[in-house]
């Protein structure tokens, strides 16, 4: 269940520069006038700032009014107001973190791409490697590296999906079956597709 909706804050007062005549007392009185940010929250975190609204109270009287009670006088002193209070930044919130998390699955799906080649070029004892030998994904270990071969030992387990793989990489999950490539060959696996991906 998605627990949304919307909720207002209370961002700003100022007392009105000049005396506006109050409808309801009639006296010629600074109006304190207030404004509240109305925001869209997801899960108890503001996400965007959907505008702001402003109400007038009578210094004297204390009587008090939404936008649509105000006389034209009091209109134009809360629009001036409201148009000068700024939107607090945390109404972004939501927003924020959702941009900075794109950001940086992107940044470290950009890096992981230059790592790997640099992964796949020098072939390191330890290195995991993701392939898919039937309809499950799995894992190879790269156990030793000589001049020119790779020797790894294949995963007992597989995983039906690929982003579950670390599930299954486990010490105790490689057996003793051996298989070995040459550099180039190795190379190649990643070229054709056989091998997926490489992480260390
Ligand atoms: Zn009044």
């Amino acid at each position: 269940m998605i627990f949304y909706g919307t909720k207002g804050s209370h961002i700003h007062s100022e007392r009105t520069s000049k005396g506006v005549e109050c409808d309801n007392c009639e006296e010629v009185v600074p109006h304190n006038i207030s404004v509240y940010g109305k925001y869209v929250y997801l899960y108890w975190i503001p996400v965007f700032p959907i505008g702001k609204r402003a109400f007038s109270e009578c210094t004297n009287c204390k009587v008090t009014n939404d936008f649509s009670g105000m006389n034209e006088k009091l209109k134009q002193h809360s629009l001036d107001i409201k148009k000068h209070t700024k939107t607090p930044v945390w109404y972004w919130s939501g927003l924020g973190i959702f941009a900075l998390l794109i950001f940086f699955v992107f940044y470290y799906a950009q890096q992981h791409e230059k790592d790997k080649v640099i992964y796949i070029a020098s072939p390191e004892k330890g290195d995991i490697i993701e392939y898919k030998p039937s309809d499950f994904y799995s894992t190879l270990k790269i156990v030793e590296v000589t001049k020119d071969s790779v020797y790894v030992v294949q995963n007992n387990y597989e995983i039906e999906r690929r982003s579950k793989l670390y599930k299954i990489d486990k010490v105790e999950n490689y057996g003793n079956v051996h298989s070995s490539f040459s550099k180039k060959e190795y190379k190649a696996m990643f070229e054709n597709r056989a091998f997926l991906d490489v992480d260390r």
